[in-house]
């Protein structure tokens, strides 16, 4: 077996046992895939709809497939159809479509919300203050179930400076567990990459999502 599976074997021995490794697949071709699947990933993170579907037809291995990337709207009847998880539902307008499609597919979509810890205007997710507000209004729609949060930060030199980002999304995280809301099962938080995650894990973090640590640096 080669690096792939050993950084795979490495990467879940640190992990403590209730935390999820997604791994993050941009860019990475089916045959990367299945070998990080033989060393034990349960879960491909992908960015992009067409790429997913791509890898998923030639992807034997069993494994859940979850969107990690920005979503359009008008992708959202393929991603319903591909995706087991939808981690980065960041408004109202998405959350609908998703009902939408997933009725009409007979299913209920598992999703995420994903919260822009850092307030940065080119990422995606929903502003912090605006988290709750946006789980309680998708709470009402019956074909969607929140199973938790997502988050990226800003990108960071020094892995410690993005523990407050991680806290702050920990925070969002119980207050809306604690809600209780229909429809909703604060299950996952989603956050810490190849650099960070151990400081995300430290934080509460139970999903991380590594590509580089994996796969080596992007081509
Ligand atoms: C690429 C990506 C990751 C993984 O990043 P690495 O630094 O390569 O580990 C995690 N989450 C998302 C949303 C990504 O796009």
């Amino acid at each position: 077996m080669g690096r792939i599976y050993d950084n795979v074997r490495r990467i879940l021995e640190e992990l403590p046992p209730h935390v999820t490794l997604v791994a993050a697949t941009k860019g990475r071709t089916p045959e990367e895939v299945e070998e990080a699947i033989s060393a034990g990933v349960r879960v491909i993170g992908e960015n992009y709809v067409q790429e997913a579907e791509r890898k998923k037809a030639v992807v034997k291995s069993d494994a859940e497939w979850h969107m990690i990337g920005r979503l359009q709207r008008n992708k959202v009847k393929k991603a319903v159809k591909l995706f087991d998880v939808i981690q980065t539902v960041d408004s109202f307008k998405l959350a609908r479509e998703i009902d939408r499609r997933a009725g009409d597919a007979g299913k209920v979509m598992p999703v995420m919300i994903e919260v822009n810890t850092g307030r940065e205007v080119q990422k995606g997710g929903v502003m912090p203050e605006d988290a709750m507000a946006l789980v309680e209004e998708i709470s009402s729609l019956k074909n969607v179930e929140v199973i938790g949060l997502m988050t990226m930060g800003p990108y960071v030199e020094n892995p410690e400076d993005i523990r407050p980002y991680f806290r702050l999304a920990r925070e969002i995280f119980d207050k809306i567990r604690s809600l209780d809301l229909p429809n909703v099962d604060m299950r996952y938080l989603s956050m810490g990459m190849s650099s960070t995650y151990r400081v995300a894990v430290e934080e509460g973090a139970n999903m991380v999502r590594i590509g580089t640590a994996i796969f080596g640096p992007r081509r």
